[in-house]
């Protein structure tokens, strides 16, 4: 059996732990490799080599960091096919699917190609007399980041991209689920030029995580995965001196006003709803139409649509959508189906017991749709991470409104409309990071900040974007004064820059 090990002090090291977990390949519900999961002595000897080699490359000039990243993007985009493969063979979704993956991963590590100007400080001349003050920005020194399985590749770069350019050593823990591409990202990384010990990989579960949350050298920590561990990896490792952000899980609604284009809503829904099986953090699981008009319409245009969903294996080039990522996965999203039809939500399309042939034991789960799911249901209150919709119909722009506004969680949400004024009215109310009109999955461009509100956010500096320069640095001012002529002695008042 292939054992996945680490990546640490620039080369592959098996684990020492004795522990493992098994890699299965979803298709087939076969363990394809066992990762190792790392101990506590790992973690630190994987710092250790991030705290020898990063003073010099902080001391690398900002241009010379940021031509790692432009070696490194063509190095992706050369290797692509090869990337997106690998990705696919642990995490199930389609191979173009991952290529959209790597490529918005990418597209962070273009944006810190600007190094050199975002980490630029400020400047006051002659803030009083004989003085100057200036604020620069300098590494953390060590990060970490801890990320989950549905984004291998994207979320580990929008990660390591702007922590490393900004001069940073970085300690990557992805998911134990499919750790193979984010070893491969940091074989290329070391290709593209960066020195050993800058980036490294700890493969491992709870277990590794609280040695980073723990460990005295790592200075901040980036987290995406679900919510109550986002709180709990917030908490404890703020409890530990460390600056943290926290992104969780979500519940994305779509609201369908009267006027929106059916067509367009409909296929909007069909590729937010069930692209990568729905377990994206920005799919829609909640559409709202609003008037009962507009509601039937939608449910008898999706349910086709839904009903005839390509469902395969990465390696059918035609599938819309693969199998979710475990058995647990499956069995758990089967049960919510089950508790759906129990709280009396109408099942329109029902995906349990979905089969293809030849992948018997593949985790693969059926577009589903639920109608007439009200707000108390736990369908609704649940985040359910499969192909499942729910709609909610509302009587009025007010109530749909309030649907998002009253969610626990905060991500996203999308408008379809043709009315400007109800555009701009509910992107200017709603209490919800990010917001698409008539885009049903607004995920923000690497050089715009990613990140929701409410219970799908802990801390306050978001991924990528001028935020990620500011949350993988620390600031420090500077008040210089070169005194001239002769000294006036001491002063005993508060300096006050008259
Ligand atoms: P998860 O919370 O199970 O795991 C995320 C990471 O935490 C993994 O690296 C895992 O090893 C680690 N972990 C798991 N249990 C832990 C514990 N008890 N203590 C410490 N660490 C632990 O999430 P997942 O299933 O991998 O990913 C799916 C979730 O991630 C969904 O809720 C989804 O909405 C969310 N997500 C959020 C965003 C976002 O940007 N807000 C993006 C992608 C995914």
């Amino acid at each position: 059996m292939r054992e996945i090990g680490h990546f640490i002090g620039g080369k592959r090291v098996a684990g020492t732990s004795g522990r493992t977990a098994d890699v299965f390949n979803p298709a087939t519900g076969e363990v394809q490799a066992k990762v190792a999961l790392a101990s506590v002595s790992e973690i630190r000897a994987a710092v250790e080599n991030a705290k020898e080699a990063q003073p010099k490359w902080a001391a690398t000039n900002p241009q010379r960091r940021a031509r790692v990243f432009m070696k490194f993007v063509d190095l992706l985009n050369q290797n692509m096919d090869e990337l997106a493969t690998l990705l696919s063979s642990e995490h199930g979704k389609t191979v173009e699917d991952s290529k959209g993956d790597i490529i918005r991963g990418l597209e962070v590590c273009e944006f810190v190609i600007g190094i050199p100007h975002l980490s630029k400080g400020e400047f006051t001349e002659g803030a009083g007399p004989q003085i100057d003050m200036y604020s620069i920005r300098q590494p953390v020194g060590i990060g970490a980041g801890i990320t989950p399985f549905n984004f291998p590749g994207m979320i580990p770069m929008w990660m390591f991209a702007p922590a490393i350019a900004c001069g940073n050593a970085f300690i990557l823990k992805p998911s134990e689920r499919d750790p193979s591409l984010p070893i491969r990202l940091a074989e290329l990384m070391m290709e593209a030029g960066l020195p050993a010990g800058i980036l490294n990989v700890v493969n491992g579960d709870k277990a590794a995580v609280d040695a980073i949350l723990t460990d005295p050298d790592i200075g901040a920590v980036s987290f995406v995965g679900s919510t109550p561990i986002a709180r709990y990896v917030y908490g404890t490792a703020a409890m530990n001196g460390k600056r943290a952000q926290c992104f969780g899980g979500a519940k994305n609604h779509m609201i369908i006003m009267p006027d929106a284009d059916m067509d367009q809503a409909v296929n909007a829904l069909m590729g937010a709803g069930y692209g990568s099986a729905g377990e994206r953090c920005m799919a829609v699981s909640v559409a709202v139409p609003v008037g009962e008009e507009t509601a039937n319409r939608l449910v008898e245009k999706l349910t086709p649509k839904i009903e005839s969903l390509r469902i395969g294996p990465y390696t059918d080039e035609k599938a819309d959508m693969g199998p979710v990522v475990t058995k647990e996965a499956h069995a758990r999203i089967n049960s919510l189906i089950d508790r759906g039809v129990e709280e009396g939500a109408k099942l329109v399309v029902d995906g349990r017991g979905f089969k293809l042939q030849g992948y018997e034991n593949g985790y693969f789960v059926g577009g589903t749709l639920f109608d007439h799911v009200t707000p108390d249901m736990d369908i609704y209150k649940t985040e359910i991470f499969g192909p499942v919709l729910s709609v909610v119909r509302a009587q009025n722009y007010e109530e749909a409104l309030s649907l998002p506004m009253k969610h626990e969680y905060g991500n996203g949400v999308a408008i379809f409309t043709r009315d400007g004024d109800a555009a701009r009215d509910f992107a200017s109310r709603v209490n919800i990071g990010m917001i698409g009109i008539n885009v049903p999955i607004p995920v923000p461009l690497a050089y715009h900040s990613f990140g929701g509100w409410k219970a799908s956010s802990f801390g306050d500096l978001n991924q990528h974007g001028t935020d990620s320069i500011k949350f993988w640095t620390k600031t420090k001012t500077i008040t210089a004064r070169w005194p001239s002529g002769i000294k006036d002695g001491a002063e005993f008042v508060m300096p006050t820059m008259k």
